[in-house]
């Protein structure tokens, strides 16, 4: 197998390090879940490891305002707890971990751009994908797939990257950021009505929401992706695909109430790789966002980087 066929895993010891409350969801655990089950399973041996980078302030002021990005760096407590939002917490390690979540997308880009890798997952934390242009929101500090999207689109010259974001709540805050600009084309499911309570009011035509009611299964993320998403990146021709990987719409995730199996991951997974191979060199960047039933996060991040893998 040469490099260009290998998948890359981007994390960073940091993403362990932020510490949004002791019985906050979004926990470090969350990183040792997926880590053991990559061990466990032997996927390690399959995948190019790297180390998150940390993000430059112009690669976040793709997406975020200067004032913005300052204000984060700025609100980083040397002890405690600082709260952004009521979910939305940073510790000591906090701005670290947020730094590197938003630089893994910028080294997956550059792997994947450079041919040294065929696609890439990043395993880190905090998740991107509520995180406004200048608002933190939803466990979510900066947008880390906007900004690897972006980056695609200003620094490597792309002129179609699509975002695929599959968690169980909707990407408002990547929804904000690339709505109506005609680089990108942004496919989602997630549960509705539900938190944040965005994706369905006037979406722009760039925009291809699918909300589905609590209680779905596999079948309505198949329908959705098989009749709404692929007629549209099929028409798109998208030059690149990123995935907000969100695990948390499975069964045993009672953050939310639909009910995928991690057989849908990889169903869904495999149908974006065989899209992506078709049409751009199969060029993906998936990055986590939610999942929070330890052991549904490791088995689905397994079954999604497998197929990733072509395992
Ligand atoms: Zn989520």
């Amino acid at each position: 197998m040469t490099a260009a066929f290998t998948t890359a895993y981007i994390s960073h010891p940091d993403c362990w390090k932020h510490d949004p409350g002791s019985y906050h969801p979004e926990r470090p655990g969350r990183m040792d879940a997926i880590n053991d089950r990559f061990i466990a399973s032997g996927l390690f041996d399959h995948l190019d490891q790297y180390e998150a980078p940390l993000a430059k302030d112009e690669d976040l002021a793709r997406v975020h305002p200067d004032d913005y990005i300052h204000s984060i760096h700025a609100a980083a407590p040397t002890q405690g707890t600082t709260y952004l939002d009521p979910d939305t917490a940073m510790s000591p390690g906090s701005l670290k971990a947020i730094l590197r979540a938003a630089g893994s997308g910028i080294l997956a880009t550059d792997l994947v751009m450079e041919g040294k890798v065929r696609n890439a997952f990043c395993s880190v934390r905090p998740c991107g994908h509520h995180a406004e242009s200048d608002r933190a929101m939803g466990f979510c500090f900066f947008n880390n797939i906007a900004v690897a999207a972006a980056y695609a689109v200003e620094h490597w010259g792309l002129e179609r990257v699509a975002v695929i974001d599959f968690d169980v709540h909707h990407g408002n805050g990547t929804e904000e950021m690339l709505s109506n600009k005609p680089e990108y084309l942004m496919c989602s499911i997630f549960q509705h009505p539900f938190y944040p309570g965005s994706g369905t009011h006037n979406p722009a035509s760039n925009m291809v929401n699918v909300p589905l009611p609590r209680g779905s299964r596999g079948d309505a993320l198949k329908k959705a992706a098989l009749e709404e998403w692929l007629p549209a990146l099929r028409k798109f021709q998208p030059q690149m695909i990123f995935i907000s990987a969100g695990f948390d719409a499975h069964v045993e995730d009672d953050m939310a109430g639909l009910a995928f199996v991690e057989a849908d991951y990889a169903w869904v997974t495999k149908l974006l790789k065989d899209l992506a191979d078709e049409i751009c060199d199969g060029r993906i960047v998936s990055i986590l966002e939610g999942g929070y039933s330890l052991s549904a996060l490791g088995r689905s991040a397994e079954a999604h980087v497998r197929v990733l893998a072509g395992l």
